[in-house]
């Protein structure tokens, strides 16, 4: 028997969501959504992915499970985002985002522009999704029911909103929503009565005045905290992640919960709460803050796999900071290296998307490595190998794709500092090297050849060593000093990466006779 606490965290929700007996053939339905008001970013993915965890778990359990995704394309654009050309979507405020032109004009509406990168996206990580348009869903009359029982239930429905939310109910607020059909404003409108045997009801419209009569279908929708439960209610939802906004005390999880029961007599769905990703240095990620990383930008970066596992290995509750420099290369590491310290098997088996090939390459050497080779694959492989890498034949394509995620990594997320490029000839700067800088310089190509001259393999310590033995020949420099004129010799910076491990990824003769030329002693 396994113990509980050392369990994934999808196996032992998979376990409590089980204890209730699932009727023979019936299809656990997990729900997800996303409204597609912005970029559909790394943040709004754990929805996907924790959904996806659970779906995965279900089937190895030999259970039925099916993934749905609502795109909730029917709700109003709030307002003009920052991305957003005000003097083009200012008028467009309160439409619905399925009514609304895209902002390159190569998409149906505004709403698809988001949604087709973020379904190309959920194909590259292999989560797959059976979508839902609310806009579809309003029009073609699935929703009729539900929001004939909710105008029926309006008195209901208000009390229990004001009761767990604490929040006063206007006297003319109602559960749906009508488009004004004068100006096509969605939330401005207020329903004056309800004639249920014709699905009719009568509004006016709060921004230009019009009073008129339509019919439910496809006119208007209901608001969030009734839209919840009620579509719970039609598509038989069975369990849904949400973020912690939805799951709070008092937030809409907890309203939903009591509507399903009292109005729509259904069961609530299961739910799994979960955290927010934060970006480092810059608080959650709210594509209304524009503090996002698209998915499908990520994914230039970070193989689907690592992706998933970057999520997956996280508990729902615990939350994530997306950090692209340090925490990205270990985790890239922790899925690569089947040797790494905080390896989480059984995440790395959920994360499984693409034909992920370890190659047992440090992606931070593997960075310093493409940027020596001037990004040519080929080159990237002599200098692996020179370095003891075995590299297989069978794993060359995988280090060729690796590659091209090190040269993306290097434009999208590099600090200035982890960038260099290896000086084709004595970069100017040598120029006006002081004569002790020369002397050190000489010094330390002095130990280099003594080194290439030794039958056995140097290390990348004992070339790294030989900086701190350089520097005692001379009592006016610094170890800091030595470091920088060597850097500067090679790639023209103050600084870069681990001297001697870099040395010996360039190739100690490379260096050493650099380094000759450098002091003065050859021309
Ligand atoms: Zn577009
Ligand atoms: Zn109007």
């Amino acid at each position: 028997m396994l113990n509980k606490a050392n369990q994934h965290w999808g196996d032992r929700v998979v376990d409590k969501i089980l204890e209730d007996p699932v009727p023979e053939n019936h299809t656990l339905r997990i729900a997800t959504g996303i409204t597609p008001s912005g970029q559909i970013h790394i943040g709004n993915l754990r929805e996907v992915v924790t959904a996806d965890v659970i779906y995965r778990i279900l089937q190895e359990r030999g259970k039925k499970a099916e993934l749905i995704y609502i795109a909730d394309d029917f709700d109003p654009l709030r307002k003009v985002y920052p991305f957003l050309d005000p003097q083009k979507y200012q008028p467009f405020v309160g439409r619905p985002l399925s009514e609304i032109p895209c902002p390159c004009d190569k998409h149906s509406n505004y709403a698809e522009h988001f949604l087709e990168p973020f379904l190309r996206s959920m194909d590259l990580l292999k989560i797959h999704l059976k979508i839902f348009r609310s806009s579809d869903l309003y029009k073609n009359g699935q929703y009729n029911e539900v929001i004939a029982q909710s105008l029926d239930a309006r008195d209901k429905i208000a009390e229990i909103l004001f009761r767990i939310t604490g929040k006063e109910i206007d006297q003319y607020w109602s559960p749906f929503v009508p488009i004004c059909e004068s100006c096509g404003a969605m939330t401005q409108a207020k329903v004056i009565s309800w004639i249920r045997e014709e699905k009719i009801i009568k509004y006016s419209c709060g921004q230009c005045n019009h009073t008129g009569f339509m019919h439910i279908q496809g006119n208007g929708k209901l608001t969030w905290r009734i839209d919840w439960p009620a579509r719970w209610s039609f598509l038989g939802v069975d369990i849904e992640p949400m973020g912690k906004d939805h799951g709070s005390k008092g937030g809409s999880y907890d309203t939903g919960k009591e509507i399903v029961n009292r109005v729509f007599k259904k069961t609530p769905p299961f739910p799994i709460i979960y955290e927010w990703i934060r970006l480092e240095g810059m608080g959650d990620m709210s594509s209304s803050k524009g503090n996002v990383i698209a998915i499908e930008d990520a994914l230039k970066v970070v193989p689907p796999d690592i992706l998933r596992y970057l999520i997956i290995k996280a508990t729902p509750k615990q939350r994530i900071t997306f950090e692209p420099v340090k925490q990205l290369l270990a985790v890239f590491d922790e899925v690569d290296n089947e040797q790494a310290k905080r390896r989480d098997q059984r995440a790395i088996d959920l994360s499984q998307a693409s034909d992920f090939k370890p190659i047992g390459i440090p992606f931070d050497h593997l960075i310093n490595v493409v940027q020596i080779a001037a990004g040519d694959p080929a080159e990237v492989k002599k200098i692996l190998q020179r370095g003891g890498y075995k590299i297989a034949d069978s794993s060359l394509g995988a280090l060729e794709e690796r590659c091209v995620f090190a040269l993306n990594w290097l434009e999208h997320f590099a600090p200035q500092e982890a960038r260099f490029s290896v000086a084709q000839g004595l970069p100017e700067s040598v120029e006006s090297f002081s004569p002790q800088q020369r002397k050190i310089l000489g010094i330390l190509s002095d130990i280099l050849k003594n080194m290439l001259t030794k039958e056995i393999d140097v290390t990348a310590e004992e070339i790294h060593r030989a900086f701190y033995e350089a520097a005692k020949e001379d009592t006016e420099l610094t170890v800091k000093d030595v470091f920088q004129a060597f850097y500067l010799a090679l790639i023209n910076k103050n600084s870069g990466p681990r001297a001697g491990w870099f040395i010996k990824t360039v190739g100690i003769d490379f260096v050493q006779k650099r380094l000759s030329q450098a002091s003065g002693l050859e021309k």
